[in-house]
């Protein structure tokens, strides 16, 4: 079968396609953002009888959702011990008892709503072939006997991942996301919601109501916004710039000679992979992943897609690579996702970011939060992702080591002295060169033409770098990617990259 450069859930288009947006409307509560964050929380509203708008600035479900692994789990890898040191074992437990009833939720919705989204229930392993990793996977399995948590020790697999010991969670899930989504989005719109793409917000006024701004001069007058953008299109003086971190994965879609022993597995080890199953159309895929990398901070001499591939055929018995893909996805200061009202001054602002990865069951705590937040009811998980949250331990720490990469990153490329022609670039790809004083990024393209931008970020102004695998341009600081003409892929970023006249 021909190699596919797009996820698999995006086979057979699955999601039903919405207008743009082309006048001014009213509403109670609108969502910026068709991911699964945004759609979750649409369907959660309007199941409640709230009037409500979603708008998104492509196709629901094309950005980090639509290129997700989808594994719905409480096993976010070694994560409880570190919570318990740096919180507190309530904190721990009330994040295990958040994620565990956001997968009972999606359950029940499955259920209730009949949807055929390939909805599976597997156990979550977590796996390591090193002895720092043993002992800190020892510490996390400590952490789920303190947390009541059903897992088991095991120092065999059924894959044959390299391994000396792994821990398991059990009865967690997967799905095909896409499939499970059109079904909330067909509720939506039969609860009398409304949707539009290719709309993009460009800002939010904030009076007497909330006034969402796009980019096509529109408005959207409503008394509450949702922001799930992934990171936030509007920061309102919260700062999310100074407190989170983005981070790239690459993922496929193949065929083995041996059949999936079933399990979903997570190598904790550098470079980390994940692993599960899909069955689609009585073919057996196995959806692999890793060889994260953070964003704009790709190594040209590693090739994940190659690397990602290696692994594969030495380990797993690889016969046909299909679909293969990448996404990215942010971190918060402390690891724990923002979720509830921007900060005390916008309380009619609402926002949910910062999965670390782990959106599945995040999203489903996020739209539960904010839809009770919205509608004045209690929530018990309300206090634990409060965005405006601060730790001294571990958030300064890595609040200084997050902006010290920010700061370096904004100077980096500005002080390069480098001349290049487009003789030393092969076709399809791109470097950058001094101008007149100026950086600028070259792509030369497969007719051999030359493409030249400036290479400052629109966000924030850092300086954006080439990543060759998906030949884009990608800024290190706050995740904004752009295609190689410059034009904005995602991100905070709502401008293209400036072109400039390149001068032989
Ligand atoms: C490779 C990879 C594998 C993963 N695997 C798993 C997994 O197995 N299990 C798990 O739980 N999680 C996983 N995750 C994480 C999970 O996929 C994400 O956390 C989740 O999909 C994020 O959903 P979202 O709706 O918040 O954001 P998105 O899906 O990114 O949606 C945000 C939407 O907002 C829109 N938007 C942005 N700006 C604007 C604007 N200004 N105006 C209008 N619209 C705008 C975008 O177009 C986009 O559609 C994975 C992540 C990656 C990167």
């Amino acid at each position: 079968m021909k190699q596919k450069h797009f996820p698999i859930w995006q086979e057979g288009d699955i999601m039903p396609a919405f207008p743009q947006l082309k006048e001014n409307i009213k509403t109670e509560v609108t969502v910026v953002g068709g991911g699964i964050t945004g759609i979750t929380t649409a369907y959660l509203l309007a199941k409640k009888g709230v009037k409500v708008v979603l708008i998104d600035r492509g196709k629901l479900t094309n950005a980090t959702t639509g290129h997700t692994t989808a594994k719905i789990t409480a096993q976010h890898g070694i994560i409880y011990h570190e919570f318990m040191s740096h919180f507190s074992h309530e904190e721990a437990a009330l994040y295990y008892e958040s994620q565990s009833e956001a997968l009972k939720s999606i359950r029940n919705i499955i259920q209730e709503n009949q949807i055929e989204c390939h909805f599976e229930e597997q156990d979550a392993i977590l796996l390591t072939n090193n002895d720092k990793n043993r002992r800190k996977l020892e510490q996390e399995f400590e952490a789920y006997t303190a947390l009541n948590i059903d897992g088991e020790e095991l120092t065999q697999l059924p894959v044959a991942f390299p391994m000396k010991y792994a821990i398991k969670m059990k009865n967690q899930a997967q799905f095909h996301p896409i499939s499970y989504l059109k079904s909330l989005v067909d509720e939506i719109i039969e609860n009398g919601g409304e949707i539009y793409e290719n709309t993009s917000a460009y800002d939010i006024e904030n009076a007497d109501h909330r006034i969402v701004r796009t980019k096509d001069q529109h408005s959207i007058i409503c008394d509450q916004v949702v922001i799930a953008t992934q990171f936030p299109f509007f920061e309102g003086e919260a700062f999310y710039s100074a407190r989170m971190y983005p981070s790239r994965s690459y993922a496929v879609a193949f065929t083995s000679k041996n059949p999936y022993p079933g399990g979903m597995y997570l190598d904790v080890d550098e470079p980390v992979h994940s692993l599960r199953t899909l069955k689609l159309d009585g073919e057996e895929y196995w959806i692999f992943g890793g060889q994260n990398h953070k964003t704009g901070q790709y190594k040209h001499d590693v090739a994940p897609l190659q690397k990602l591939k290696e692994f594969a055929s030495k380990h797993l018995k690889l016969t046909d690579w299909q679909y293969e893909w990448s996404a990215q996805d942010y971190t918060t200061l402390d690891k724990l996702p923002y979720i509830g009202r921007l900060n005390k001054n916008r309380p009619e602002i609402l926002v949910a970011t910062g999965y670390r990865k782990w959106g599945m069951t995040n999203s489903m705590v996020a739209a539960k939060v904010l839809t009770d937040l919205i509608l004045n009811k209690e929530n018990p998980y309300i206090d634990l992702y409060r965005p405006t949250r601060f730790h001294a331990d571990p958030d300064l720490k890595q609040f200084i080591s997050t902006n010290t990469n920010v700061a370096k990153e904004l100077v980096s490329g500005k002080l390069m002295q480098d001349k290049h022609t487009p003789k030393e670039i092969p076709a399809g790809s791109a470097i950058k060169t001094k101008q007149h004083g100026q950086t600028i990024g070259i792509y030369k393209d497969h007719e051999g033409k030359v493409h030249a931008l400036d290479t400052t970020c629109t966000h924030l102004g850092c300086e954006v770098t080439w990543n060759d695998e998906e030949k884009t341009w990608d800024c290190p600081c706050h995740g904004s990617r752009f295609a190689c003409d410059g034009k904005v892929i995602e991100g905070p970023a709502l401008e293209d990259l400036k072109k400039v006249e390149y001068r032989k």
